[in-house]
């Protein structure tokens, strides 16, 4: 009987930037640069307080230009390409919103979204870059006119981004590794236990094991620059 066709799925969460200085709301206290999260990341806050929303994500974008992809990313582009030269699929979902593997030479779906897009909330255009950064300026739409764009980030209380792509390939794959992510937030959160009840082999990459993780996943306790460069070794050696 012929084996079924390989294929890997890759989730990415914040602990993969973490050694790249990209800063996270997790790491404190719930706060993210002394902010709630309901202050600057939710639909209700941005129609309530748009300058305080769009500051914030001006500084966040204009971060990006100060850190660089590490080991990790760079690990996962070298698995990619080794990937595509077999012909077997992969796909990477991040939950991350900055642009460190699009950077590495990686593609990448962002299923929350990319500080380096903009979006019209009127006529839905978009816009993909980092030159207006100034802090207490919108910027304006180029399409139809609207005063001002909002980042292209998905917002507590909104829908992830490339769920019936991302969810079609979990219940198809056979392999799957989750990366620096903390097993709580959700729909991500789920990917893990999909794609094991689809059959793949899965492993985990954490400082500390997720709330998620299960005994049948191969844990990697560790910082993703330690592990996922040997991990790429190894996956590329079942693939
Ligand atoms: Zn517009």
């Amino acid at each position: 009987m012929a084996r079924a066709r390989k294929s890997l799925v890759v989730l990415t969460g914040a602990g993969v930037s973490a050694d790249s200085g990209v800063q996270t709301f997790r790491g404190g206290g719930g706060l993210w640069e002394g902010h709630r999260v309901e202050d600057v990341a939710t639909p209700l806050a941005w129609a309530r307080d748009p300058r305080l929303v769009w500051r914030f994500y001006q500084l966040r974008r204009r971060a990006l230009r100060s850190v660089e992809p590490n080991a990790a990313h760079r690990a996962l582009a070298q698995l990619e390409r080794e990937l595509a030269a077999r012909g077997v699929p992969f796909l990477l979902v991040t939950q991350n919103v900055d642009d460190l593997h699009d950077r590495a030479g990686s593609s990448v779906l962002h299923m929350h979204g990319e500080l380096v897009q903009l979006r019209c909330e009127r006529c839905g255009a978009k816009v993909r870059e980092l030159e207006h950064l100034e802090p207490e300026e919108y910027v304006p739409c180029a399409a139809c006119g609207h005063a001002r764009v909002r980042p292209d980030i998905v917002w507590f209380g909104e829908l992830p981004y490339f769920m019936d792509e991302i969810e079609r390939a979990l219940l198809g794959c056979t392999h799957f590794v989750s990366i620096g992510t903390s097993g709580v937030v959700y729909p991500a959160a789920g990917f893990l236990s999909l794609a094991r009840h689809a059959g793949a082999r899965t492993w985990v990459n954490s400082l500390e094991a997720p709330e998620n993780l299960d005994p049948r996943d191969e844990f990697r306790a560790g910082r993703a620059i330690d592990v996922v460069p040997a991990l790429v070794d190894e996956l590329l050696r079942e693939l």
